[in-house]
């Protein structure tokens, strides 16, 4: 089977949504997802999810705060998503510059042109490709597609890159999917690489994409 087109990706995505049912969605907190993704590095979902709430439940999540609360405390609530220490830190330091940067206002970020504004998140502390893709594709609204391992996985697999290169992926997959469907078509099929396609074991036979994949085994 050769690699999958356009059109093919439409069906896929129609498909994932039949399965996975409504993908509920809105733009977020820019602050607050940055300080999520930090947690949910190197870790599980749960994992994350359980630091994230420990922090939310205990301290204001704006910069001016967390710049003057002790790192120790910080490093406390957030034991859940391990690398406490370093985490602490990039949150503090992060927290820092987007208060020098932005005067604490976030969001401002998000009136730059696509490329600027991946820029400037580029320079924060902390921020790789993948995290400032998605701020700018959740917070931002902005038509790019994050690459994650699942989804570096996921492109192989179906024939969309073998690169392991982070942009050359991004544009493979932002070829085959229609601006405006970008955001929502990262979580289906994030969603469908944790469920069915993992590095190690892809479940083919139960997999709800195995007409179309040139990998199906
Ligand atoms: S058929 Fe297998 S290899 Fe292809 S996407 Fe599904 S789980 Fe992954």
């Amino acid at each position: 089977m050769k690699k999958i087109d356009k059109k093919q990706m439409l069906k896929i995505l129609t498909i994932l949504k039949k399965n996975f049912g409504k993908i509920d969605w809105s733009l977020e907190d820019p602050f607050k997802l940055l300080i999520a993704t930090i947690l949910s590095q190197h870790t599980s979902d749960k994992n994350s999810l359980k630091a994230y709430k420990r922090l939310e439940k205990n301290l204001e999540l704006t910069p001016k705060v967390l710049v003057k609360v002790d790192s120790r405390k910080i490093e406390e609530l957030i034991k859940p998503a391990g690398l406490w220490r370093i985490k602490a830190k990039r949150i503090k330091e992060v927290s820092n510059e987007i208060l020098k940067k932005f005067s604490g206002d976030f969001s401002k970020i998000f009136n730059l042109p696509l490329q600027d504004a991946r820029k400037v998140l580029l320079s924060l502390p902390g921020v790789g490709e993948k995290t400032a893709d998605v701020l700018l594709a959740f917070s931002g609204g902005m038509p790019v597609f994050p690459v994650d391992t699942h989804l570096f996985t996921l492109a192989k697999r179906l024939k969309i890159s073998n690169s392991k290169n982070y942009d050359s992926v991004r544009v493979a997959y932002e070829k085959l999917i229609p601006p405006k469907k970008r955001a929502e078509a990262h979580i289906l099929l994030l969603t469908l690489g944790k469920r069915y396609c993992g590095a190690l074991k892809p479940k083919c036979d139960v997999c709800p994409i195995k007409n179309f994949c040139p990998s199906k085994r």
